[in-house]
């Protein structure tokens, strides 16, 4: 087979994100060729639907000629160009302004980077600039929650309360702190949205009481829906009873969309759903809906001021080489073009299909629970409906269920413990949704 000596390459030298080192020496690499649309093909010419956009990212789908093309002429223009010394370029600062109109009330500022994690990243940074320059460099304290995804860097994967993401690396975060998840499926609350709401509220007073007051505690963040986690869908009204709590508390608040953004709930933004203008927004994935790297902070006004006046003239040290890349800039301005377009529209219609057809599945006795919001869902597998008896973690069940999706033809996010994540392109055709929705149903049956 041709993707045999691949393989070996792979073996070799090639270091995967998030994964066993182990495992991808005795199992293989699984080598992608080419797409289109939602379909991709490997490298043997078998044909996949991508029930995942690569990772939760390709909400345009593969294979559109402008974005190509986009790139190419950029590139062919103007390769390259520093934010540094006050420089810049025409596609990022256009693509600054398009962003600050469609982000919710005053999110005005955009900050470039190369993805989710250092978007994340910088959120830190600038909001400890932030505190120093309102004179209260005591609020250094953060807070996330368990759960909860913001990347892999070094702080992020702090924020991040993922266990196989901080066990073996042992570095210390004394200073960030979680709350539980809001999990409506295992929530000890119960399951009620007022149930849920209000432990979530009570957990952050205790969490702030914890700490020693609101005058110690700079920031909290959280996804509007938990992607990593397991597609945890908060009850409606949850994400502005937070941003609600934190503005009392005078602490910052951090709408993490790197999943969310981009259509992949419905809107623009999850966040104008929610009804929330949080201080800081991170976005990046469907951005560029992943044809190049780039992602973004979206900081308020208020926020910015406040950094700007304590900074005056002296430079705030914080930036990347590939800040504001035009290439990216120029093929995320296409990207937006193409959700204002149509690919919102068949999002939301491929989304409420995609939400229909999982909910079919509930009858099926392996599945617990079905939720998902728009073109983003999962169900969540267990032994026993009764007792929410999780599927047992020795029988791998993550891996064989993506092994078995993938030799039916399709991908999907098949988490360790049996939770199975959805979020194909925005623009997969009924018929796409229905063969995602049928493999999935025979995978099931399968794995009885
Ligand atoms: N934040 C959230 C909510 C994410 O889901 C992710 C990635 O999945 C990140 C941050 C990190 O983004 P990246 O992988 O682009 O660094």
């Amino acid at each position: 087979m041709l993707s045999n000596s691949l393989i070996e390459l792979d073996r070799r030298h090639l270091i995967h994100p998030v994964s066993s080192y182990r495992g991808h020496e005795y199992l293989g690499v699984r080598v992608l060729k080419s797409a289109k649309g939602a379909v991709l093909t490997d490298m043997d010419g078998h044909e996949l639907v991508d029930g995942f956009a690569g990772l939760w990212c390709v909400n345009a789908g593969y294979g559109h000629e402008s974005i190509v093309e986009a790139a190419a002429q950029q590139m062919r223009e103007l390769p390259y160009a520093t934010g540094y010394f006050d420089m810049g370029s025409e596609p990022a600062i256009r693509l600054a302004s398009e962003l600050a109109d469609r982000a919710p009330g005053d999110l005005d500022h955009v900050f470039f980077t190369l993805g989710g994690s250092d978007a994340v990243d910088s959120t830190v940074r600038f909001i400890r600039y932030y505190w120093h320059c309102k004179g209260q460099p005591q609020r250094d304290q953060f807070i996330s929650i368990e759960q909860g995804y913001h990347g892999s860097s070094t702080v992020g994967a702090g924020l991040t309360a993922l266990p196989g993401f901080h066990a073996g690396f042992g570095i210390p975060y004394s200073w960030q702190h979680k709350i539980p998840s809001h999990y409506s499926y295992r929530n000890p609350a119960g399951d009620t949205p007022e149930a849920i709401i209000q432990s979530s509220l009570a957990a952050l007073y205790a969490k702030v009481e914890e700490i020693g007051g609101p005058e110690r505690v700079a920031a909290f963040y959280a996804e509007p829906i938990q992607g990593s986690g397991g597609v945890l869908v908060p009850p409606k009204g949850w994400m502005k009873a937070m941003r609600d709590a934190c503005a009392a508390l005078d602490i910052l608040f951090i709408a993490d969309e790197v999943i969310t953004g981009f259509g992949r709930t419905g809107p623009l933004f999850a966040s104008t759903e929610d009804g929330i203008v949080p201080d800081f927004m991170t976005i990046a994935k469907g951005l560029t809906s992943g044809y190049v790297p780039m992602g973004a902070v979206l900081m308020s006004d208020r926020v910015y001021q406040v950094m700007a006046d304590g900074a005056g003239p002296v430079a705030i040290g914080h930036g990347y080489t590939y800040s504001a890349h035009p290439v990216s800039a120029a093929v995320g301005l296409e990207v937006l073009r193409l959700y204002e377009n149509g690919l919102l529209e068949n999002g939301r219609r491929a989304g409420a299909r995609l939400m229909a057809g999982l909910e079919t599945l509930r009858d099926h006795p392996l599945v617990g629970d079905v939720r998902g919001r728009g073109m983003l869902a999962a169900i969540e597998l267990v032994v026993n409906k009764k007792k929410k008896t999780p599927l047992p973690a020795e029988a791998a069940p993550g891996r064989r269920i993506f092994d078995r999706a993938w030799k039916s033809g399709l991908v999907i996010r098949a988490f360790a413990n049996g939770v199975l994540g959805y979020a194909p392109p925005l623009c997969c055709t009924d018929a796409e949704i229905d063969m995602i929705l049928d493999r999935t149903r025979k995978v099931l049956d399968a794995t009885l």
